[in-house]
């Protein structure tokens, strides 16, 4: 993954890169992603997946490798179901991320 420069802008303003996320299941299906500061071990949530995000993000990444395959018009017609899958990953993740905060 990627590396995260975050800042624990809630408690010690602490700046450091995120390496990994961790990850804890909160019951059968949802999974709390997170990080937390290496200073004062506060804890920043990033995002929340269930069963069907995780098969969402599972199609999404089988999609990004079709796309390094394909060029033009079939590239532009992966492009559009990416940006619809990203948007119910999203979506989802907000319906969790209400659900379990409220
Ligand atoms: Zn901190």
């Amino acid at each position: 993954m990627e590396v995260i420069y975050a800042k624990c802008n809630k408690s010690c303003g602490y700046k450091f890169y995120v390496q990994s996320f961790k990850n804890v299941r909160l019951n059968h299906t949802i999974e709390k992603n997170y990080f937390t500061c290496p200073n004062c071990g506060r804890e920043y949530v990033c995002f929340y997946t269930d069963d069907n995000v995780r098969k969402l993000q599972a199609e999404l990444r089988k999609l990004y490798l079709e796309m390094r395959r394909v060029n033009g018009f079939q590239y532009r017609k992966l492009k559009k179901i990416e940006s619809a899958l990203k948007q119910s990953i999203f979506n989802s993740m907000t319906d969790i991320k209400n659900m379990v905060e409220r």
